[in-house]
């Protein structure tokens, strides 16, 4: 179905190309006799009227015809092309713009803005091997160069490509005379590709190469602190996870187990109980979080985090009324860890259903942590919101 834009384009398209002509019409006439009326093309009137009508598909049938016939029409044509794309009626696009390729009298400039609009064709069609061949040679054309590096890296991003995908944005670096911060995402892309296939020498590589923005950092110490444990130099590895938390304290969700882990698996128990208690006492918010990880991550049982877990169902209005807090108050140590550990397995079950990652640019939610939003395409900008939906209960499977 048409959507209001199309329809507004299709307006506009039909204005710009009616006043074209107008113009064209008007000039020609002013040479000649100032007296004589100006005319407007019936036909153009005639597709005004049927957009106006909301008869899309026989106005782009009429305005098709039209830009056959008439040589001048160039932008009436680019029009039509991006209407049909628009549309999704990328095959019509596609002829639309060959068509035009096929014109022996292109300037340059003209040439290059066809190219881009069939690889942009292509790209919807979903063909993205010719799209990125087009838009591979237009980099070398200075009026749609940008443009083209710009598209390409689209493609690489969707192809997970990121190699080609750097050159691209080392090349629009030197276009803008800025500094790609995605770049560093990319390098992060490829070290944890090593990581997962067991080459840590080229892990390291490009993790090195990341280090050049700050969200490079940040994500590269994720990835470090894992090859660290990967490599048994728990030390290092702790030092690197408290470093994540200390940038987002929201990261405790992510490394609290593995952080424990690299404590336990140096007997260093008591340091651990020690960080955490440090956590609370720089921040008390930091309670919420070491409680949400421990029911995340079914570490609710933990001597050091127990606690956090406990008070935050005591304190929370509703689910104090769940374990009835005055029965719950006379219960024996044992009796209120079971109470506790029980509660948590559910709120967990809960939470792992809710959407617990939130884009902070576009809003988009996801059930894991990811480092480029699918929706606005921004990297590291969804991070986890600590939400447990309470409304899931009531959905109609439950
Ligand atoms: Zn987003």
């Amino acid at each position: 179905m048409p959507t209001e834009s199309t329809f507004l384009l299709a307006f506009l398209f039909i204005i710009a190309a009616a006043a074209g002509w107008l113009f064209a019409n008007y000039s020609s006439y002013a040479n000649k006799d100032d007296n004589k009326p100006i005319s407007v093309n019936s036909d153009y009137i005639k597709g005004l009227n049927l957009v106006l009508n909301r008869q899309n598909d026989e106005a782009l049938e009429l305005f098709t015809k039209l830009a056959k016939f008439d040589d001048e029409t160039l932008e009436t044509h680019f029009a039509l092309g991006h209407l049909f794309r628009r549309r999704g009626e990328v095959d019509r696009a596609i002829k639309v713009h060959q068509n035009l390729l096929a014109r022996p009298n292109l300037n340059s400039q003209q040439r290059q803005q066809v190219l881009f609009s069939l690889a942009q064709d292509y790209y919807g069609a979903g063909l993205f091997g010719r799209a990125e061949n087009i838009f591979n040679k237009l980099t070398n054309e200075s009026e749609v160069n940008k443009s083209a590096l710009e598209q390409l890296v689209e493609i690489y991003e969707k192809e997970r490509d990121w190699e080609k995908a750097i050159n691209a944005h080392r090349k629009l670096e030197v276009i803008t005379g800025k500094k790609s911060p995605q770049i560093a995402h990319y390098y992060c892309e490829l070290a944890e590709l090593s990581r997962l296939a067991g080459d840590l020498d080229a892990s390291r590589k490009y993790l090195k190469s990341s280090v050049r923005s700050a969200s490079g950092v940040y994500r590269g110490n994720l990835i470090r602190a894992s090859i660290a444990q990967e490599e048994e130099s728990f030390a290092q590895a702790i030092r690197l996870y408290e470093k994540s938390i200390d940038f987002d304290k929201r990261l405790l969700v992510e490394v609290l187990p593995n952080l424990l882990l690299c404590y336990k698996a140096t007997s260093r128990e008591v340091e651990f109980s020690a960080y955490i208690k440090g956590l609370v006492n720089q921040d008390q918010d930091n309670k919420y979080y070491l409680a949400y990880s421990s029911i995340i991550n079914r570490l609710t049982l933990e001597k050091s985090l127990f606690q956090y877990v406990e008070d935050f169902c005591i304190n929370h209005n509703l689910i104090s009324e769940l374990i009835d807090i005055n029965h719950f108050s006379k219960m024996h140590e044992e009796q209120r860890i079971e109470k506790i550990g029980k509660i948590s397995n559910i709120l967990r079950k809960i939470a792992l259903d809710s959407s617990r990652y939130c884009c902070s640019v576009c809003g988009y939610s996801a059930k894991k942590l990811i480092w480029n939003c699918p929706s606005c395409k921004q990297w590291e900008t969804v991070m986890p919101n600590q939400i447990i939906q309470f409304e899931k209960l009531f959905t109609k499977n439950n």
